[in-house]
Protein backbone atom coordinates (compact mmCIF):
# COMPACT_ATOMS: atom_id res chain seq x y z
CA UNK A 1 0.00 0.00 0.00
CA UNK A 2 1.03 3.45 -0.94
CA UNK A 3 0.88 6.18 1.77
CA UNK A 4 1.57 9.83 0.52
CA UNK A 5 0.94 12.73 2.90
CA UNK A 6 2.92 15.11 5.18
CA UNK A 7 5.40 14.32 7.74
CA UNK A 8 5.76 16.76 10.89
CA UNK A 9 7.51 17.51 14.05
CA UNK A 10 4.45 18.58 16.04
CA UNK A 11 3.70 20.74 19.42
CA UNK A 12 0.53 19.74 20.85
CA UNK A 13 -1.16 21.67 23.85
CA UNK A 14 -3.93 20.09 26.05
CA UNK A 15 -5.37 21.52 28.63
CA UNK A 16 -3.18 19.06 30.83
CA UNK A 17 -0.20 18.67 28.79
CA UNK A 18 2.15 20.32 26.57
CA UNK A 19 4.75 17.98 24.33
CA UNK A 20 7.09 19.30 21.76
CA UNK A 21 8.59 17.94 18.41
CA UNK A 22 6.31 15.02 18.25
CA UNK A 23 6.41 13.00 15.47
CA UNK A 24 3.39 13.97 13.73
CA UNK A 25 2.00 14.82 9.85
CA UNK A 26 -0.75 12.90 8.20
CA UNK A 27 1.32 10.14 5.87
CA UNK A 28 3.32 9.36 9.70
CA UNK A 29 -0.34 8.23 11.57
CA UNK A 30 -1.44 6.50 8.40
CA UNK A 31 1.19 4.47 7.42
CA UNK A 32 2.02 3.18 11.04
CA UNK A 33 -1.46 2.43 11.08
CA UNK A 34 -1.68 0.81 7.80
CA UNK A 35 1.78 -1.22 8.89
CA UNK A 36 -0.33 -3.34 11.02
CA UNK A 37 -2.40 -4.84 8.32
CA UNK A 38 0.01 -4.51 5.03
CA UNK A 39 3.28 -3.57 3.87
CA UNK A 40 3.53 -0.10 3.14
CA UNK A 41 5.46 2.62 0.94
CA UNK A 42 6.03 5.57 1.78
CA UNK A 43 6.44 9.19 0.22
CA UNK A 44 7.01 12.20 1.94
CA UNK A 45 9.60 15.09 2.69
CA UNK A 46 11.43 16.15 5.82
CA UNK A 47 14.20 18.15 6.62
CA UNK A 48 18.17 17.47 8.43
CA UNK A 49 16.46 17.94 11.70
CA UNK A 50 14.56 15.06 11.60
CA UNK A 51 15.52 12.56 14.27
CA UNK A 52 16.82 9.12 13.21
CA UNK A 53 14.81 7.78 15.77
CA UNK A 54 11.29 8.28 14.02
CA UNK A 55 13.21 7.00 10.50
CA UNK A 56 14.23 4.15 12.41
CA UNK A 57 10.30 3.51 13.59
CA UNK A 58 9.06 3.70 10.40
CA UNK A 59 11.21 1.30 8.89
CA UNK A 60 10.88 -1.09 12.33
CA UNK A 61 7.09 -1.52 11.26
CA UNK A 62 8.04 -2.45 7.63
CA UNK A 63 7.56 1.10 6.30
CA UNK A 64 9.70 1.35 2.86
CA UNK A 65 10.87 5.10 2.90
CA UNK A 66 12.54 4.77 -0.20
CA UNK A 67 10.22 7.87 -1.49
CA UNK A 68 11.07 9.82 1.90
CA UNK A 69 13.05 12.68 0.90
CA UNK A 70 15.37 14.59 3.15
CA UNK A 71 15.54 18.58 1.89
CA UNK A 72 18.19 20.79 3.53
CA UNK A 73 15.98 23.05 6.15
CA UNK A 74 13.81 22.13 8.56
CA UNK A 75 10.93 19.78 8.45
CA UNK A 76 7.40 21.03 8.68
CA UNK A 77 6.33 21.96 12.31
CA UNK A 78 2.48 22.49 13.62
CA UNK A 79 1.38 23.43 16.82
CA UNK A 80 -2.34 22.70 17.96
CA UNK A 81 -4.32 23.49 20.78
CA UNK A 82 -7.20 21.51 22.37
CA UNK A 83 -9.77 23.19 24.14
CA UNK A 84 -11.23 21.16 27.43
CA UNK A 85 -13.82 19.65 25.61
CA UNK A 86 -10.95 17.82 23.70
CA UNK A 87 -12.60 18.68 20.50
CA UNK A 88 -12.03 22.09 19.01
CA UNK A 89 -8.68 22.66 18.27
CA UNK A 90 -6.71 26.08 17.00
CA UNK A 91 -4.07 25.95 15.31
CA UNK A 92 -1.54 27.76 16.86
CA UNK A 93 1.67 28.00 14.28
CA UNK A 94 2.51 26.53 11.18
CA UNK A 95 5.56 26.36 9.64
CA UNK A 96 5.83 25.08 6.18
CA UNK A 97 9.68 25.01 5.58
CA UNK A 98 10.97 21.78 3.51
CA UNK A 99 7.51 20.94 2.88
CA UNK A 100 6.48 24.31 0.82
CA UNK A 101 8.07 22.99 -2.02
CA UNK A 102 7.27 19.03 -1.75
CA UNK A 103 6.40 17.60 -4.47
CA UNK A 104 5.62 14.25 -4.46
CA UNK A 105 8.00 11.93 -6.73
CA UNK A 106 7.37 8.17 -6.91
CA UNK A 107 10.43 6.22 -7.00
CA UNK A 108 9.99 3.86 -10.03
CA UNK A 109 9.52 0.83 -7.60
CA UNK A 110 6.08 2.28 -6.30
CA UNK A 111 4.53 3.06 -9.20
CA UNK A 112 2.58 -0.34 -9.39
CA UNK A 113 1.49 -0.25 -6.06
CA UNK A 114 -2.24 -1.39 -6.14
CA UNK A 115 -3.85 0.43 -3.21
CA UNK A 116 -3.29 4.00 -2.57
CA UNK A 117 -3.83 6.52 0.48
CA UNK A 118 -3.52 9.87 -0.45
CA UNK A 119 -3.24 11.71 2.88
CA UNK A 120 -4.36 14.68 3.78
CA UNK A 121 -2.03 17.22 1.58
CA UNK A 122 -2.94 20.20 -1.09
CA UNK A 123 -5.01 18.61 -3.66
CA UNK A 124 -3.21 19.28 -6.32
CA UNK A 125 -0.52 17.39 -5.05
CA UNK A 126 -2.92 14.20 -4.48
CA UNK A 127 -3.30 14.64 -8.23
CA UNK A 128 0.15 14.74 -9.11
CA UNK A 129 0.38 11.23 -6.98
CA UNK A 130 -2.14 9.57 -9.06
CA UNK A 131 -0.71 10.75 -12.77
CA UNK A 132 2.55 8.82 -11.52
CA UNK A 133 0.70 5.57 -10.21
CA UNK A 134 -0.16 2.63 -12.67
CA UNK A 135 -3.33 1.05 -12.71
CA UNK A 136 -4.00 1.30 -8.76
CA UNK A 137 -6.82 -1.62 -7.58
CA UNK A 138 -8.05 1.12 -4.79
CA UNK A 139 -7.40 4.76 -4.23
CA UNK A 140 -8.65 6.61 -1.09
CA UNK A 141 -8.20 10.01 -0.29
CA UNK A 142 -8.45 12.42 2.61
CA UNK A 143 -8.85 15.83 3.00
CA UNK A 144 -9.72 18.42 5.52
CA UNK A 145 -11.64 22.06 5.93
CA UNK A 146 -8.58 24.22 4.45
CA UNK A 147 -8.47 22.37 0.86
CA UNK A 148 -12.29 22.43 0.87
CA UNK A 149 -12.31 26.35 1.30
CA UNK A 150 -8.92 27.09 -0.79
CA UNK A 151 -8.75 24.64 -3.62
CA UNK A 152 -12.28 22.92 -3.81
CA UNK A 153 -11.84 23.05 -7.65
CA UNK A 154 -8.76 20.80 -7.13
CA UNK A 155 -10.48 18.67 -4.90
CA UNK A 156 -13.45 18.13 -7.21
CA UNK A 157 -10.89 16.83 -9.69
CA UNK A 158 -9.30 14.10 -6.99
CA UNK A 159 -12.98 13.31 -6.50
CA UNK A 160 -13.50 11.90 -9.84
CA UNK A 161 -10.46 10.07 -9.44
CA UNK A 162 -10.65 8.13 -6.63
CA UNK A 163 -12.65 5.35 -5.31
CA UNK A 164 -13.43 6.25 -1.69
CA UNK A 165 -13.43 9.91 0.17
CA UNK A 166 -13.17 10.08 3.79
CA UNK A 167 -13.64 13.10 5.39
CA UNK A 168 -15.17 14.36 8.60
CA UNK A 169 -19.07 15.19 9.23
CA UNK A 170 -18.43 19.10 9.61
CA UNK A 171 -16.15 18.74 6.47
CA UNK A 172 -18.83 16.92 4.16
CA UNK A 173 -21.21 19.60 5.43
CA UNK A 174 -19.27 22.47 4.36
CA UNK A 175 -18.49 21.07 1.03
CA UNK A 176 -21.65 19.73 -0.12
CA UNK A 177 -23.10 23.11 1.39
CA UNK A 178 -25.75 20.74 2.67
CA UNK A 179 -26.67 20.50 6.79
CA UNK A 180 -28.67 17.16 6.76
CA UNK A 181 -25.22 14.82 6.80
CA UNK A 182 -27.04 11.56 5.12
CA UNK A 183 -27.06 14.06 1.82
CA UNK A 184 -24.11 15.39 1.86
CA UNK A 185 -22.90 11.80 1.45
CA UNK A 186 -25.17 11.26 -1.57
CA UNK A 187 -23.84 14.66 -2.70
CA UNK A 188 -20.39 14.09 -2.39
CA UNK A 189 -20.94 10.16 -3.77
CA UNK A 190 -22.97 11.98 -6.72
CA UNK A 191 -19.34 14.30 -7.47
CA UNK A 192 -17.09 10.64 -8.36
CA UNK A 193 -16.36 8.32 -5.32
CA UNK A 194 -18.15 4.88 -5.44
CA UNK A 195 -17.63 5.09 -1.70
CA UNK A 196 -17.56 7.92 1.32
CA UNK A 197 -16.91 7.68 4.47
CA UNK A 198 -18.14 10.42 7.11
CA UNK A 199 -15.90 10.31 10.28
CA UNK A 200 -18.46 11.90 13.47
CA UNK A 201 -15.55 11.98 16.10
CA UNK A 202 -16.73 10.38 19.22
CA UNK A 203 -19.85 9.54 17.54
CA UNK A 204 -18.14 6.62 14.92
CA UNK A 205 -18.47 6.71 11.05
CA UNK A 206 -20.71 6.69 8.40
CA UNK A 207 -19.64 4.38 5.32
CA UNK A 208 -21.61 5.16 1.75
CA UNK A 209 -22.04 3.02 -0.85
CA UNK A 210 -23.90 2.24 -4.16
CA UNK A 211 -27.26 1.35 -4.51
CA UNK A 212 -28.04 2.54 -1.22
CA UNK A 213 -25.65 0.76 0.82
CA UNK A 214 -24.82 2.12 3.89
CA UNK A 215 -23.51 0.87 7.17
CA UNK A 216 -22.88 2.90 10.73
CA UNK A 217 -19.93 2.12 12.82
CA UNK A 218 -19.90 3.59 16.85
CA UNK A 219 -17.25 5.15 18.28
CA UNK A 220 -14.78 2.41 21.03
CA UNK A 221 -16.28 4.13 24.03
CA UNK A 222 -13.39 5.61 25.54
CA UNK A 223 -13.36 7.14 29.30
CA UNK A 224 -10.27 9.02 27.97
CA UNK A 225 -8.62 10.72 25.38
CA UNK A 226 -5.35 12.28 25.91
CA UNK A 227 -4.62 13.62 22.36
CA UNK A 228 -6.88 13.33 19.54
CA UNK A 229 -4.34 14.38 16.51
CA UNK A 230 -4.15 11.94 14.14
CA UNK A 231 -7.17 10.05 14.87
CA UNK A 232 -8.83 10.87 11.06
CA UNK A 233 -5.45 9.50 9.40
CA UNK A 234 -4.95 6.50 11.73
CA UNK A 235 -8.58 5.66 10.26
CA UNK A 236 -7.96 5.93 6.83
CA UNK A 237 -4.34 4.17 7.15
CA UNK A 238 -5.85 1.10 8.84
CA UNK A 239 -8.97 1.03 6.77
CA UNK A 240 -7.07 0.75 3.54
CA UNK A 241 -4.28 -1.98 4.88
CA UNK A 242 -6.91 -3.75 5.80
CA UNK A 243 -8.16 -3.83 2.78
CA UNK A 244 -4.80 -4.16 0.72
CA UNK A 245 -4.34 -7.40 3.51
CA UNK A 246 -7.34 -8.82 2.36
CA UNK A 247 -7.21 -7.53 -1.18
CA UNK A 248 -11.35 -7.36 -1.27
CA UNK A 249 -12.85 -3.93 -1.59
CA UNK A 250 -16.22 -5.18 -1.47
CA UNK A 251 -18.50 -3.33 0.42
CA UNK A 252 -19.00 -6.03 2.92
CA UNK A 253 -15.25 -5.92 3.09
CA UNK A 254 -15.25 -2.45 3.37
CA UNK A 255 -17.65 -2.14 6.41
CA UNK A 256 -14.72 -4.56 8.63
CA UNK A 257 -12.17 -1.89 7.26
CA UNK A 258 -14.27 0.87 9.12
CA UNK A 259 -14.63 -1.04 12.15
CA UNK A 260 -10.68 -1.63 12.06
CA UNK A 261 -9.93 2.39 11.59
CA UNK A 262 -12.17 2.63 14.06
CA UNK A 263 -9.71 0.43 16.50
CA UNK A 264 -7.03 2.01 15.45
CA UNK A 265 -8.03 5.12 15.80
CA UNK A 266 -9.24 4.75 19.37
CA UNK A 267 -5.60 3.00 20.09
CA UNK A 268 -4.50 6.19 18.80
CA UNK A 269 -6.22 9.02 21.05
CA UNK A 270 -5.37 7.37 24.24
CA UNK A 271 -1.96 8.70 24.37
CA UNK A 272 0.42 11.53 22.60
CA UNK A 273 1.15 11.20 19.05
CA UNK A 274 2.18 7.60 17.79
CA UNK A 275 3.37 6.67 21.09
CA UNK A 276 0.44 4.11 22.15
CA UNK A 277 0.55 2.43 17.73
CA UNK A 278 4.07 2.17 18.31
CA UNK A 279 3.73 -0.28 21.65
CA UNK A 280 0.54 -1.80 19.85
CA UNK A 281 0.31 -5.36 19.28
CA UNK A 282 -2.03 -7.43 17.08
CA UNK A 283 -3.58 -9.27 19.73
CA UNK A 284 -5.00 -5.61 21.03
CA UNK A 285 -6.35 -5.38 17.80
CA UNK A 286 -7.91 -8.15 17.68
CA UNK A 287 -9.53 -7.82 20.76
CA UNK A 288 -10.90 -4.53 20.42
CA UNK A 289 -12.41 -5.62 16.96
CA UNK A 290 -14.40 -8.22 19.29
CA UNK A 291 -15.63 -5.29 21.40
CA UNK A 292 -16.50 -3.61 18.65
CA UNK A 293 -18.58 -6.55 17.21
CA UNK A 294 -20.32 -7.20 20.28
CA UNK A 295 -21.22 -3.42 21.15
CA UNK A 296 -23.39 -3.27 17.98
CA UNK A 297 -24.31 -6.41 17.20
CA UNK A 298 -28.12 -6.74 17.70
CA UNK A 299 -30.67 -9.60 16.29
P1 LIG B 1 -5.71 15.43 12.19
O1 LIG B 1 -5.76 15.39 13.68
O2 LIG B 1 -6.28 14.19 11.57
O3 LIG B 1 -6.26 16.69 11.62
O4 LIG B 1 -4.16 15.38 11.76
C1 LIG B 1 -3.23 16.17 12.42
C2 LIG B 1 -1.90 16.11 11.71
O5 LIG B 1 -1.99 16.82 10.47
C3 LIG B 1 -0.80 16.74 12.51
O6 LIG B 1 0.15 15.76 12.86
C4 LIG B 1 -0.22 17.83 11.62
O7 LIG B 1 1.18 17.78 11.56
C5 LIG B 1 -0.82 17.56 10.24
N1 LIG B 1 -1.21 18.78 9.53
C6 LIG B 1 -1.67 19.95 10.05
N2 LIG B 1 -1.92 20.86 9.07
C7 LIG B 1 -1.61 20.25 7.89
C8 LIG B 1 -1.64 20.66 6.51
N3 LIG B 1 -2.04 21.89 6.14
N4 LIG B 1 -1.28 19.75 5.57
C9 LIG B 1 -0.88 18.52 5.92
N5 LIG B 1 -0.81 18.08 7.20
C10 LIG B 1 -1.17 18.92 8.18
Amino acid sequence: MLVVGSIALDTIITPKEKHADLLGGSASYAALSASFFTPVNLVGVVGTDFPKKYLELFQKHRIDITGLKTEQGETFRWTGQYEINMNNRTTLSVALNVFEKFSPELPSSYRATPYVLLANIHPALQLHVLDQIQSPRFVVADTMDLWINIASEDLKKVLKRVDMLILNDSEAKEFMKEDNLIKAGHKLMEMGPKYVAIKKGEHGCLLFGPEGRFFSAPAYPLKQVNDPTGAGDTFAGALLGYVASTQDASFENLRRGVVNGSVMASYNVEEFSLRRLKELQPSDIKSRFEEFKQYSHFA
